[in-house]
């Protein structure tokens, strides 16, 4: 994905060289000159860094700056054409990343860009972490929010189906006995009357059944007990 860099410049000729900087380095530019469009421009599409200019025409950058921290972790360059040193600490203080003066070298603001970028970089969760790739049986379990998905789709269960059906996905193909899905599911002697792996393995079927009626992840062992499939399959 092009990194969004937002660059907050009201000087033409200094936007254009940090434009033409960064866009070779295969940056995605949005140029703004004002802090209330840049701003407004922030509530619509989020950036991975922000240049920003101090003297502008309706602010100081440290203002915006200092807004920005509070909601927002986003990486900020400061460029300036003022060198005293009381900008430096206190842009540096408010939460900056990092602080170039004008006149500066293009190549150096991208080679300092890329740096914050790469030290800054968080790992994006996702659908694609491996704990929630589904399974080639189409069942994936998201243990956080105690849920399962049958080809994406969220089976609505009941807390003794979501343990169930997460301990025969814990081992695929393995035959676990009624026994041991009761000592894994039931431990608590009180919920006895619960204690019925088939009248739960039936619901839970039904419910898979309503998602992909062709495909019957369970399988029954007779006199045995039941496995999950670790792929699609009739056997
Ligand atoms: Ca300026």
């Amino acid at each position: 994905m092009t990194p969004r860099i937002l660059l907050v410049e009201d000087e033409p000729s200094i936007a254009e060289i940090v434009d033409f900087a960064l866009t070779s380095e295969g940056f995605q530019v949005i140029w703004r000159t004002l802090i209330g469009e840049a701003e407004t421009e922030l509530t619509v599409t989020p950036c991975d860094l922000a240049i920003l200019d101090l003297g502008l025409p309706d602010g100081s950058g440290l203002e915006l700056l200092k807004r920005l921290r509070r909601s927002s972790e986003m990486p900020v360059l400061i460029l300036s054409a003022r060198n005293a040193e009381l900008d430096r600490v206190l842009g540096l203080e408010l939460g900056a990343d990092d602080y170039v003066t004008k006149p500066f070298s293009p190549r150096e603001l991208a080679a300092r860009v890329k740096a914050i970028l790469k030290r800054t970089v968080r790992p994006q969760p996702d659908a694609d972490t491996p704990d929630q790739r589904p399974l080639a049986n189409g069942l994936v379990v998201d243990e956080i929010r105690a849920v399962i998905r049958f080809r994406n789709q969220r089976l609505d269960l009941t807390r003794y189906e979501y343990l169930l059906l997460k301990t025969l996905l814990a081992q695929p193909e393995r035959v676990f006995s009624r026994a041991q899905l009761m000592d894994q599911v039931w431990p608590d002697p009180a919920a006895s009357f619960e204690r019925s792996v088939d009248t739960h393995i039936k619901t839970l079927r039904a419910k898979l059944r309503d998602i992909d009626p062709d495909h019957d992840p369970i399988r029954t062992h007779r006199g045995l007990g039941y496995s999950i499939r670790e792929r699609d399959g009739f056997s």
